[in-house]
């Protein structure tokens, strides 16, 4: 069925009204849902003990931005603890690439890269600079793009030879695999897919806390809601099934945030483990078919490395053979990193690895605020808006003022 531009705006502004009604200016829903949240810990309360600390794990950086913005911590019971997982693709690129990138951009090659990724900081300095930034203030020909789209423009008027750096998740996967296998991309113009793969990420993180006691362990995982437009809700039934983990795949307002803690809480009270879609405006159980099929065709998937924690089987994206020409890998000869290369690659005392995988909160870090702050980030996450520590330090308010009331004895 076709519809006029008319209806086609109307459809839209009735569904902005029903998200303002139904998700923002919804007071009494959110008043009782932070109450049957109350008395689902109770429960739990009463039979895991005092000491244990409920870890609900969020993967997605909007979600870490929604539960900081909004101070949904300040709203959890004492034995609920909500952690930030894997969920910026800037904090998880590794220093190599990035130094790749600096220089190339020194020896002349026009590089296409997104606004965080450009004040991403590198370990190592190449000939003195350590971002892209420092290489565009060296003379290094680095744009600043918001799209694919928006680097062939440009690439085409130069004919430089040029890259445009694919950091991202699989939401932005389906875009890079349109431009290829419709032949968009001019000839001077290639690809570094760094793109990675959440689900891989999100099993890696519940495997290395799963053996731990209960208080260390992910009991619940909010699961991304933009990924899973792409991948379906499917992508995340062995969190279930496998490890007996309670999920739920919800929406970024401050609401579905917490119908999804309602939801997971729920669960670990019936002693259940399921996938469960919140997000039911965007996501459906088996997601963009056309959007996997065009990812799997233009890519495949690799053993990729993750800054500051390593190797993670098959969480990568690499153009497939039959583009090499347009890879940047092969092109430009950049050697792929291997497990035997790799060196741990974060800066010393950044901890940005172990908020990544849920296992520490920015505020534990000795840099946070002090020399790492947003305007000079020193860490990956610092970078990025999406960053865990970049939120932390621009919205954890509530945070920051729970642990000094701590410190001096409030709480
Ligand atoms: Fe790393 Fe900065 Fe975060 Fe510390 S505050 S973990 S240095 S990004």
């Amino acid at each position: 069925m076709q519809y006029s531009q008319e209806q086609y705006i109307n459809s839209f502004l009735n569904n902005v009204k029903i998200i303002e009604d139904s998700f923002r200016r919804n007071v009494g829903l959110s008043k009782l849902t932070v109450s049957y949240i109350k008395k689902l810990s109770e429960e739990l309360y009463r039979r895991y003990g005092k000491e244990s600390k409920l870890k609900i794990m969020d993967f997605c950086g909007t979600h870490e931005y929604t539960i900081t913005r909004f101070g949904i911590r300040s709203l959890m019971p004492d034995n609920i603890d909500l952690v930030a997982g894997p969920g910026c693709p800037v904090c998880v690129t590794p220093s190599y690439y990035i130094e790749n990138a600096v220089k190339l951009a020194l020896e002349g090659i026009t590089i296409y890269s997104y606004g965080d990724v450009y004040r991403l900081r590198s370990q190592k300095p190449v000939s003195g600079a350590y971002s892209l930034a420092d290489a565009r203030a060296l003379g290094g020909d680095v744009k600043i793009v918001t799209s694919i789209v928006e680097a062939i423009k440009d690439a085409e008027k130069h004919g430089n030879d040029s890259i445009f750096l694919g950091i991202g998740f699989e939401t932005v996967a389906p875009g890079y695999a349109n431009v290829l296998l419709k032949k968009l991309l001019p000839r001077n113009l290639k690809i570094l897919s760094l793109v990675k793969l959440t689900p891989p990420a999100m099993f890696y993180s519940i495997d290395i806390l799963h053996e731990k006691p209960l208080e260390s362990s992910i009991v619940g995982v909010i699961a991304p809601g933009h990924v899973s437009t792409i991948t379906g809700a499917k992508a995340w039934a062995p969190v279930a099934e496998n490890y007996g983990i309670p999920v739920v795949v919800a929406g970024f307002e401050p609401i579905d945030v917490l119908l999804a803690i309602a939801e997971i809480l729920k669960q670990l009270v019936r002693c259940e483990a399921k996938v469960v879609i919140e997000y039911t405006r965007a996501v459906s159980w088996h997601g963009d078919l056309k959007a996997q099929v065009a990812i799997h065709k233009a890519f495949k998937s690799v053993d990729d490395v993750w800054r500051g924690i390593g190797y993670i089987p098959k969480s990568g994206l690499r153009p497939r053979e039959n583009f090499e020409y347009f890879d940047a890998f092969s092109y430009f000869g950049i050697k792929e990193l291997t497990p035997s290369d790799w060196r741990y690659d974060l800066l010393p005392g950044c901890r940005c690895a172990e908020i990544t995988l849920g296992k520490a909160k920015p505020t534990s870090c000795p840099l946070f605020m002090k020399i790492c702050r947003p305007e000079k980030p020193i860490g990956p996450c610092m970078v990025s808006d999406e960053g865990t520590c970049s939120i932390w330090a621009r919205f954890g308010v509530d945070s920051l003022a729970s642990d000094i009331a701590r410190d001096v004895g409030l709480r």
